[in-house]
């Protein structure tokens, strides 16, 4: 059930009528862990926030720097030096009071991610390298975990959407390779520069996929990478299907 200040509060999405006060109610009931409160995350949790999941995690093991202020748009010149999650919080909070809000002041690893992934309903990966990325993919298809995915670099972003053992996983699309590989990946991935506008669009999407599949409508990046070129204006959604030989969640031979 929703109370007075929480109808007044969302009316504005409330009067869609895809939503209404029940689709209020299962948004309320909801969760979401994500993983990564930088670029790509402050997008997400601001609006995640707002528009009133009942339960966000967020995990991060970064400190504020001065370069993150160009698209990280959580955080504020005074906030330099400070730990990202713990700010985060206090300003999520401060958005909205009814949303509980969950800090994870660390690097996730395996240990952490079985720990925490079975307590929310879904999991959104915001993250930049590429080591993590195929952790979080590995951990949420073996616990079941609906997971979106965003990704980004210099104009370009990518979405993707994970139902685990129903469609397409990150591995089937992107198999991992090995580990220095993997590291040299996040590497050039740094080098390669990013604009904040990209990570604005990128992080929206991808917080309106997870609305969406918690709603039940509209239609999803499952068995789908969307990819956005903000320099040529150059968007296009192509179909990817899950490899059944994937290490992830296949059957490998
Ligand atoms: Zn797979």
């Amino acid at each position: 059930m929703l109370s007075e200040e929480e109808i007044e509060r969302y009316k504005r999405q409330i009067r869609i009528d895809k939503i209404g006060a029940e689709g209020q109610d299962k948004i309320k009931n909801s969760s979401v862990l994500i993983v990564g409160a930088g670029g790509l995350g402050s997008p997400i949790l601001l609006y995640l926030t707002g528009i009133g999941v009942g339960k966000i995690g967020i995990v991060d093991n970064d400190i504020l720097s001065l370069s993150n202020l160009t698209r990280q748009i959580l955080y504020r010149t005074e906030d330099i030096g400070k730990k990202k999650v713990l700010i985060a919080k206090e300003r999520l909070q401060a958005l909205n009071p009814n949303v509980i809000i969950e800090a994870f002041p660390e690097c996730l690893d395996a240990t952490l991610a079985k720990n925490i992934f079975p307590s929310y309903d879904s999991i959104i990966d915001a993250t930049d390298n590429f080591e993590t990325r195929y952790l979080i993919n590995r951990v949420a298809v073996e616990k079941e975990k609906p997971l979106f995915i965003g990704a980004v670099g210099r104009f370009t972003g990518q979405v993707m959407s994970v139902m685990p053992h129903k469609t397409s996983c990150y591995n089937c699309v992107f198999p991992e390779k090995d580990e220095e590989t993997v590291r040299e990946m996040s590497k050039r991935n740094e080098d390669l520069g990013v604009i904040g506008t990209i990570v604005g669009t990128i992080g929206s999407i991808v917080a309106n996929e997870f609305i969406k599949h918690i709603l039940n409508i509209g239609s999803h990046y499952f068995n789908k990478l969307l990819i956005i070129d903000l320099l040529n204006n150059d968007i296009s959604a192509i179909s990817i299907s899950r490899d059944p030989r994937c290490r992830v969640c296949g059957n490998p031979q």
